[in-house]
């Protein structure tokens, strides 16, 4: 080592349209200075999971000359990126959008790829209240204006904000305490709601099992700047993935290593390495879904239980044709029988879909629907939204993102009493020999997010080859 202190880059303020989010804490992907490799060069690493931390990892690793493979349990690549092929354009049912477009880390690996995408404008959305027997209406610019967010979460968070910060402990409160001091009844009950539906489709949880401090991380999704990949986000990764040694359909059980020896064991024989890059969700780490000898570190352990996995589910409902308005880009339905924000497709791909989001509370009475019900539920609430008759879908496709084995939920999130550190800490190397990339390995606004799943393999990869990474978080990656 050459006097390198940690992997953290430095903490970075940012900006963003709703500027409550005031700052954040910057993970960073190494620190630049030189190293010498924690593994033997032109050795053998496994990576587990296919997922855009596997892949990223396994693309540096590559051309860092060190032998990759990669070992996935399911039949396909991408993990929580999944992409169902539609007529006449594809549907993810995971993630869709690149976030923050141009400045988002994989922006220039996504226009290399050749592969669609559209600008998403987050200002072009129609909120509707679908309580009781009326339905009213009002654009989301509105919404915004009269909940003044940003004034009153800042004026209640600056100090807490500034013990956090001097002190550097936590909080143990939540977003929801904050927003019930600072929003809450105060507000157009209609306005209100919204904007809790927007936040518990960011965080994926209810906003009282979310962090107080996530607020500072910033989260910046510039209202005109959200690239949504209508050519298909596992279609991406597939592309990304084009010359990677991939091993499809195979279970990883355990994993046993000592300091540069490991033995992956898994449903289809064993395979040996010099280290080990695991990237499966936080879910599956906590639930200890895959035997580690020895297990990970206390410290590693403590992060873990500072994380949750939150639960955003996605309902896709395909017609015959379009026969809905296709100027507006977004709908909020808040009430009703199944609230949720509608991703208005066909604005985007021409495709006769309507894409539901669903977060925190709802979403998880979802997973307990059946397909059917979920379908006529959400179909009924835009009917009755839109005050339209249409015809009945002729496809749906409905996630139960907390009830798939190979997921455990749908990205992490922080608990009340997170420090916001938790990334950085799993991100530390385990004997030179474990390293763990994912979603979750991210102590910046970028956690939860594909690019920051795959800017972790990368910092992966960087602490195996000892290269330096990119300090940038928007710089351009292998
Ligand atoms: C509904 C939904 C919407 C989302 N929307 C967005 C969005 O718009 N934009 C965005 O940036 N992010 C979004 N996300 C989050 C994003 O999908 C994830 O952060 C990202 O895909 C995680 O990548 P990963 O590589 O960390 O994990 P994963 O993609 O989960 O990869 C891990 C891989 O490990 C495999 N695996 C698990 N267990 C084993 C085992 N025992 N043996 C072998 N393999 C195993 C899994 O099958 C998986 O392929 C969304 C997620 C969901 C669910």
């Amino acid at each position: 080592m050459t006097g390198c202190k940690s992997d953290k880059g430095s903490a970075a303020m940012t900006t963003s349209r709703r500027d409550f989010l005031l700052g954040s804490g910057a993970a960073g992907l190494g620190c630049g200075c030189a190293r010498r490799p924690r593994v033997e060069p032109g050795a053998k690493v496994v990576i587990v999971g296919a997922g855009f931390a596997g892949i990223g990892a396994a693309r540096a690793l590559r051309k860092a000359g060190y032998a990759t493979e990669i070992v996935e349990a399911r039949d396909r690549i991408g993990g929580r990126a999944w992409t169902k092929e539609t007529t006449p354009a594809p549907v993810d049912l995971g993630a869709s959008w690149l976030h923050s477009g141009a400045k988002n880390a994989l922006a220039g690996l996504a226009r290399e790829s050749g592969l669609a995408f559209n600008i998403s404008d987050y200002n072009n959305v129609d909120v509707f209240g679908l309580s009781g027997s009326m339905v009213e209406k009002k654009p989301i610019t509105q919404v915004y204006e009269e909940l003044d967010i940003a004034d009153r979460f800042k004026s209640q968070l600056f100090w807490p904000y500034l013990r956090w910060r001097l002190g550097g402990g936590a909080s143990g409160r939540s977003i929801g305490d904050v927003w019930e001091e600072a929003v809450a009844g105060e507000v157009d009950a209609l306005s209100g709601e919204a904007y809790r539906m927007i936040l518990e489709t960011q965080y994926a949880v209810p906003l009282h099992e979310e962090a107080m401090e996530s607020l500072f991380l910033g989260g910046e999704q510039l209202p005109n700047h959200e690239w949504f990949m209508t050519g298909g986000m596992q279609t991406f990764a597939d592309y990304l993935a084009k010359d990677l040694q991939v091993r499809l359909s195979t279970h990883v059980r355990e994993i046993e290593w000592s300091r540069g020896a490991a033995r992956i064991v898994t449903n289809n024989g064993e395979i040996e390495a010099a280290a080990v890059v695991l990237t499966v969700s936080a879910g599956l780490l906590k639930r200890q879904a895959i035997r580690l000898t020895p297990g990970l570190p206390a410290d590693a352990r403590a992060a873990l239980d500072r994380l949750g996995m939150g639960l955003l589910n996605k309902i896709a409902l395909s017609y015959p044709s379009v026969s809905w308005p296709v100027d507006s880009e977004y709908f909020v339905l808040a009430g009703g029988e199944l609230p949720a924000i509608i991703a208005n497709h066909p604005v985007y791909s021409g495709a006769p879909v309507l894409l539901g989001l669903t977060g925190g509370a709802t979403s998880r009475r979802l997973e307990t629907m059946s397909d059917e019900e979920a379908a006529a539920r959400l179909h009924r609430d835009f009917e009755r939204a839109l005050g339209l008759k249409l015809p009945e879908p002729d496809g749906a496709a409905v996630t139960r993102w907390a009830s798939d084995p190979l997921a455990g939920g749908s990205y992490s999130h922080r608990k009340p009493g997170a420090r916001l550190d938790e990334g950085d800490i799993l991100a530390r190397p385990v004997d030179d020999t474990l390293f763990l990339a994912g979603e979750a390995i991210v102590s910046d606004d970028d956690a939860g997010n594909v690019s920051g799943a795959y800017r972790s393999g990368q910092r992966a990869a960087a602490q195996i080859a000892g290269l330096s990474a990119p300090k940038k978080r928007n710089a351009i990656l292998v």
